[in-house]
């Protein structure tokens, strides 16, 4: 499976656990968002574009039923859950969670080559 897609789908598992937090998503913070810019751009080439619903929020892709960017532009984020959330977890977040991070060394020792 390609990293877009594993990204996609360990997303589609974290993101109901933090959507039910009170409030919801609330690990989200403006360094987050300044990674995944900065990501998006350097790794893929994607200016991300300001798609909160609040338009004086500091986290400027953060709505109320969660983050507008794709999961693999913003890795950390994707990758991130609270051990309360980790607990809720499916066995499937922890198998995608370990061919993400394999992939990405994987990716990280090429660039390095
Ligand atoms: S990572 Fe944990 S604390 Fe943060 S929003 Fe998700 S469930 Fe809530
Ligand atoms: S998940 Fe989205 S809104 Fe939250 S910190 Fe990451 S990039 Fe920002």
């Amino acid at each position: 499976m390609e990293l877009v897609e594993l990204y996609r789908k360990i997303t589609e598992l974290s993101q109901p656990i933090c959507a039910k937090c009170v409030p919801p998503f609330h690990c989200c913070h403006p360094v987050g968002c300044g990674l995944a810019t900065v990501w998006a751009r350097r790794v893929y080439g994607t200016e991300l574009e300001y798609t909160s619903d609040n338009a004086i929020s500091t986290l400027p892709y953060l709505t109320k039923t969660g983050c507008t960017v794709a999961p693999h532009h913003r890795p950390l984020c994707s990758l991130w859950l609270c051990p309360e959330g980790e607990m809720a977890a499916p066995a499937e977040y922890w198998e995608l969670k370990k061919e993400i991070m394999e992939k990405e060394i994987e990716l990280g020792d090429s660039c390095r080559k």
